[in-house]
């Protein structure tokens, strides 16, 4: 039995980042960048208005007054989009719109609302100073300039300043494809009456769920008899796939045949037993470049698990840096006792007050109690050798699910 973090540091060991691939930008959000984006345009392309008004010459304005105001008057109207071929000259002014190119001659642009105006002429009651209102070509990107770095993440606003730079493809790195499979007799598909004996299968879904939350590719094999033949087909299916994450028949029990069949296929066992609860009996193999999780059965142990060591691994191969969820100092709300020896995880609620998080349980926890992960917030990882952590103590906390604050 090996500690949690010493498993972890195994399993970020064995994982590489995955290849890169060019895809359209229109579904690069969750994907790293893997190239140096450069933009050979400056953006905006050319100096444009900031309002809707009239450029003009600032210095026409200079000695206007209420009583006597400088009427300038209007030889074009350009709206966005279109490029005036005028120059103003003392004396004149051309109306525009927010975003239309600054036109030839003019220095400023004087808001609609700082004027009255009618077909002709354009009237300003006072000086108006020059270079207002100007958006300056190049003032978000200069021309070929280096607009991102590798080992970026695409969020909605980076998809943007990539369309705005004129690219269509942009080159990520790719995915892991993630084959989830279950195993064991007991288990019936989901909509199949209940019958004496059988539960349903739930740790398919959490885990399909949980792969495609991490921003990887999820893809169900299925759920195996507790056969070895059955495993070993199953197994053989799964490992298509960069990453096999299974769930059951990974204890001691006589029908548990995962590891076995694994070993028998030429997988390399990393670690087998985790001083953990739950989850004590996850195993961790590889396969060449392939990396298999085999979880344990346990609805809650295959939660921990997955967000214990799956989830950093695929993040790491999808060329993150950042693996982990956020951990946060939180004090007890109530008492929390355990049996020392293990660490312990347990789904947890957290309430905000004055500045500091406040920890309490999400209900019966236990391995087989799936709803104290449902709607959790995060979990609570209590250490090795605590057997009371009392109210007003400190617990540290993992966010997994946290909702919006407002
Ligand atoms: P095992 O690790 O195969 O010994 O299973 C441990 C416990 O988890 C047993 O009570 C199983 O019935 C249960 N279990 C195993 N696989 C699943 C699953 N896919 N969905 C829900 N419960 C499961
Ligand atoms: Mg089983």
């Amino acid at each position: 039995m090996i500690e949690p973090e010493a498993a972890l540091e195994i399993i970020l060991k064995s994982t590489s980042r995955l290849d890169a691939v060019d895809i359209d930008i229109v579904s690069s959000v969750g994907y790293i960048l893997d190239e140096e984006v450069m933009s050979i345009d400056e953006i905006p392309p050319f100096d444009n208005s900031a309002m809707d008004g009239f450029a003009i010459r600032a210095a026409d304005t200079d000695s206007a007054t209420k009583d006597s105001p400088a009427r300038l008057k209007i030889i074009d109207d350009q709206p966005a989009g279109r490029v005036s071929e005028k120059t103003v000259l003392p004396g004149t002014a051309i109306k525009v719109m927010t975003g239309a190119p600054i036109p030839a001659g003019t220095d400023s642009v004087i808001p609609i609302e700082l004027t009255t105006y009618d077909d002709v002429v354009v009237n300003i009651t006072e000086p108006f100073a020059t270079g207002k209102n100007i958006r300056l070509a190049g003032e978000d990107i200069p021309k070929n300039s280096i607009v991102m770095r590798p080992g970026r993440l695409l969020q909605p606003v980076e998809v943007g300043v990539l369309a705005s730079i004129g690219r269509t493809k942009v080159r990520v790195v790719r995915k892991p494809k993630v084959s989830i499979l279950g195993t064991g007799d007991e288990l019936i598909p989901l909509g199949a009456p209940l019958v004496p004996g059988k539960i349903r299968d739930s740790n398919s879904f959490v885990l399909l769920n949980q792969v495609l939350n991490a921003g990887a590719e999820a893809h169900r094999i299925g759920v195996a008899k507790d056969t070895l033949e059955d495993v070993q087909a199953k197994l053989s299916a799964a490992m298509v796939n960069d990453v096999v994450v299974t769930t059951g028949g990974v204890s001691v029990g006589e029908r548990d045949f995962v590891k076995d069949v694994l070993l028998e296929m030429g997988a390399e066992q990393k670690f087998w037993k985790v001083a953990q609860k739950p989850g004590k009996p996850v195993a961790f193999l590889t396969l060449g470049e392939k990396l298999i999780f085999a979880l344990p059965g346990n609805p809650v142990a295959a939660v921990v698990c997955f967000e214990e060591y799956v989830r950093p691994a695929l993040l790491k191969m999808m060329g993150q840096t950042k693996l982990h969820r956020p951990l946060v100092n939180a004090i007890a709300a109530e008492d929390f006792k355990k049996k020392a020896g293990r660490k312990h995880h347990l789904g947890v609620m957290l309430e905000q007050k004055d500045g500091h998080y406040f920890v309490k349980l999400n209900g019966r926890q236990g391995s087989g109690i799936l709803t104290s992960m449902a709607g959790a917030d995060g979990i609570a990882l209590l250490p090795k050798e605590a057997t009371l952590i009392k109210a007003g103590e400190k617990v540290k906390v993992q966010l997994i699910n946290l909702p919006e604050d407002h």
